[in-house]
């Protein structure tokens, strides 16, 4: 049953897919409620400059670019709630979201959660983190002056923090398990370029130790098998992404955790849900890939609702 409080549109997720996604929505009149989480912005919150977004020919820092998406969105009349959901009930529309003390009562869901840091699940790793042990060089990096440190992956977010970390770090030391890098060669090439970066191959970590901070980990190599110990004051893990999508389990088609959408569309196993940015996406993970598919989940629940809206042909 629909009522007057019942939103139009709500938007779960303020990364870039759920800010562009209320831009778009917002500028159609749907005035959507965008529950941005307490920790809002998604993983651009948590990056220094982004480089690679179009229009900013210098580079933009990320929190920065999200805070003009979300003015951007404010400015069309997209309402913002700080909070994070706790639960949804897509079974039936409207469908509904609840959140620490509210429940959302709304007619279509653009679902735009993002993906979180991977972990590497070794001894000392949840102990320490906070304390020598970080998942974001942005937030954690000032704390590493004149310190030596330790990059694990091999990816584009690898080598990107660990180019960061140069600012700060005295040296940054690059774990990888495979002799070669995944990371673009654009940022590969800046990476090996730079003085303070060296690299470990075919290694992986076992153990962080240290009793209240860092002071080392246990490395293995992993062609010939040996061990050993290596003293360090800091580990920034940087190997990938997991969606979050804790929420929409039972509910939404998921395949390997990320949300199924129709090819070409944002439309997921719901009417009325739609999905987009990384929670949908395995591959691009891109800031402007996300913002693309965010400006199509909009379209698609303005036309979604527009159908709605249409009263069924009278019989004759
Ligand atoms: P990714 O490309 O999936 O790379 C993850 C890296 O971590 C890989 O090198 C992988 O090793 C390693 N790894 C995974 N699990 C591991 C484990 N348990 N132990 C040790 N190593 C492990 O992830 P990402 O670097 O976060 O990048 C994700 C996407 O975002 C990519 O499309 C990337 O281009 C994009 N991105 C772009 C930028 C930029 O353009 N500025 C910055 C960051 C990210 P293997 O190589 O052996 O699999």
């Amino acid at each position: 049953m629909r009522s007057a409080s019942t939103e139009k549109l709500a938007i779960i997720g303020s990364g870039p897919a759920g800010l562009t996604a209320a831009v778009y929505a917002a500028r159609a009149d749907l005035k959507p409620l965008v529950i941005e989480g307490i920790d809002a912005g998604g993983q651009l919150m948590l990056t220094t400059e982004v480089e690679n977004y179009p229009g900013f020919v210098d580079g933009i820092m990320g929190p920065e670019l999200m805070e003009r998406i979300r003015r951007q969105a404010a400015r069309f009349g997209a309402q913002f709630l700080t909070d994070n959901v706790t639960s949804v009930d897509f079974s039936q529309n409207p469908f509904r979201i609840k959140t620490g003390d509210r429940t959302i009562v709304a007619e279509s869901a653009i679902i735009s959660t993002g993906a979180s840091a991977k972990m590497l699940g070794i001894p000392g790793e949840r102990e320490l983190l906070g304390r020598g042990v970080s998942t974001c060089a942005t937030c954690d990096g000032f704390f590493f002056k004149d310190k030596k440190i330790v990059v694990v992956g091999g990816g584009d977010s690898a080598l990107e923090e660990a180019t960061f970390l140069t600012r700060f770090a005295s040296r940054v030391t690059i774990v990888h398990r495979r002799a070669e890098l995944r990371a673009s060669k654009i940022m590969q090439d800046r990476a090996l370029a730079n003085p303070k970066i060296d690299f470990i191959w075919n290694s992986t970590i076992d153990e962080v130790y240290g009793d209240q901070t860092v002071d080392g980990i246990h490395l293995t190599n992993r062609g010939i098998g040996a061990s050993r110990r290596m003293s360090i004051d800091g580990v920034f893990v940087a190997i990938g992404h997991t969606p979050n999508t804790s929420l929409f389990t039972g509910q939404l088609e998921l395949d390997s955790g990320y949300i199924v959408t129709t090819p070409g569309s944002t439309a997921t196993s719901i009417r009325g849900v739609f999905a987009a940015g990384d929670v949908t996406d395995s591959r691009y993970r891109q800031a402007i890939t996300a913002a693309g598919t965010g400006a199509m989940a909009a379209i698609d629940a303005e036309h979604y609702l527009a159908e709605l809206a249409v009263p069924l042909p009278v019989a004759a």
